[in-house]
């Protein structure tokens, strides 16, 4: 019999306190800005030695249930961008790493912070590939410190390393493809597909270019741990001091100076609309104020903005001009998507567009409601097809399990396979799979597990 003895309550609460994970620390660069909360779930894999995806699957997913049906193979490839950001995906990861880690910090390596100021889906906040300097992989290899990828690569303005004056990278020097978010591969610094470190390549001599958006970024990357917070509020009464002072209270002047439409400023101090970012960035290089301070605090100074600042920023983000509709072509276009919602065939907006030669994003702008409801019925109508597929699908194969017992052969797995790919099928389709798998546990062929 086991007799209590006097340390065993400090056991016991050490072994309640332990973390699920090791408690690693952060990264940062010299200038102090944080490594992304991707970056550091890659690097906190690599100090597991399991794969990335892996422990996302067994011990995330185990964590949170909700992320099991995020978690695909897509999501791993191309969707998991936002787990820098400030959206669903960033609060999610941070908080469930966070737990596992006993950590309470990591949503600092996220842009939660900037909620309050930025549109959750505002244009041009994040990267759509994984990007990175191979100047700055290379020194972190020389200096032998984990490969980490810095906040602000994540962040889709940012072009060009400060440091290096080199452009980030976004696909591999061996093979030439675009990294995946999260790789199968416990390290940031090697490519997901041939394996080929991200550092090994020949730059050329760059010259020093205009790297103000860069820094201004680094500046909200590395601000996001500061105790002061942003908010909307601090943004539209220093962008109100700015039009005081530099257009005499003129908003529609001010916006023209910046090479904004007439009415942006007005959409922020009237209607509550957030800024996007290109905008802020843009406000704060042409006024000469940081941006953080810029949504933080009163400012009482302002350079004179410098003018088409805003213009030039939006042509960074390469985005084509939203096309203005006169009344006719309204007219037109909403009758047509009107009548299209009363025909049999479901189409997309994405087609409709096409037949206008006008985009989804600028329908959806323009006809909100009636976009709404089409996309709606589309998917309506593709789940419907879907059910359907599967319907016929079991049917072929119940009739070939069918016609295989009144011929008493039995249902070998390579037999039925053999009669199902007369008709495109295999029992490698999930849905087929658990039909077989219930005839076998029915018709007593295996025990049910
Ligand atoms: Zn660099
Ligand atoms: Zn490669």
């Amino acid at each position: 019999m086991y007799e209590e003895l006097p340390w065993d309550d400090d056991i016991r609460s050490f072994r309640e306190s332990r973390s699920r994970l090791f408690r690693l620390e952060f990264m940062r660069t010299e200038d102090g800005v944080p490594e992304g909360l991707r970056s550091y779930f890659l690097r906190l894999s690599r100090e597991h030695m399991v794969s990335p995806r892996r422990l996302m699957k067994k011990v995330l997913a185990d964590e949170v249930p909700e992320l099991a049906s995020i978690l695909s193979n897509r999501f791993f490839v191309k969707d998991a961008g936002p787990i820098d950001g400030l959206g669903k995906y960033a609060r999610i990861f941070s908080e469930t790493i966070n737990q596992l880690t006993s950590r309470d910090d990591l949503q600092d390596l996220t842009l939660l912070k900037w909620m309050p100021v930025l549109p959750k889906n505002g244009e041009g906040i994040l990267a759509r590939y994984p990007r990175w300097c191979p100047i700055c992989y290379l020194e972190q290899r020389i200096k032998g410190v984990s490969t980490f990828a810095p906040l602000s690569w994540s962040l889709r303005l940012y072009q060009t390393c400060t440091k290096h004056f080199v452009q980030l990278l976004e696909r591999c020097p061996g093979c030439s493809r675009h990294q995946p978010f999260i790789s199968s591969f416990p390290n940031i610094g090697r490519c997901g597909y041939c394996g080929r470190s991200l550092s090994d390549v020949v730059c050329a001599d760059t010259l020093p270019v205009n790297v103000d958006v860069e820094l201004a970024l680094e500046s909200m990357a590395r601000n996001s741990q500061s105790p002061a917070k942003v908010s909307l509020e601090y943004f539209c009464s220093n962008v109100r001091t700015a039009i005081a002072v530099h257009a005499q209270d003129n908003k529609a002047l001010f916006c023209r100076q910046m090479g904004w439409d007439n009415w942006t400023a007005n959409a922020w101090l009237s209607k509550g609309h957030k800024p996007s970012l290109p905008s802020l960035l843009a406000l704060a290089i042409a006024c000469g104020v940081d941006v953080f301070d810029l949504c933080s605090q009163n400012l009482d100074f302002f350079y004179r903005p410098a003018t088409q600042c805003g213009a030039r920023m939006r042509s960074r983000v390469c985005r084509a001009p939203r096309p203005f509709l006169r009344h006719t072509n309204w007219d037109e276009v909403f009758d047509l998507l009107t009548t299209e919602l009363h025909h049999n065939s479901a189409k997309t907006v994405n087609e409709l567009g096409r037949r206008v030669r006008l985009r989804r994003s600028a329908l959806k702008y323009w006809f909100p409601e009636v976009c709404g409801q089409i996309s709606e019925r589309y998917r309506k109508q593709k789940k419907m097809t879907a059910s359907i597929a599967i319907d016929y699908r079991r049917g072929v194969l119940e009739s070939v399990l069918g016609s295989l017992a009144v011929h008493r052969v039995p249902p070998f797995r390579r037999v039925v396979d053999k009669f199902l790919k007369q008709h495109g099928l295999a029992l490698a389709r999930p849905e087929l799979a658990k039909v077989y798998y219930q005839y076998l546990v029915v018709h007593g062929f295996v025990e049910p597990t």
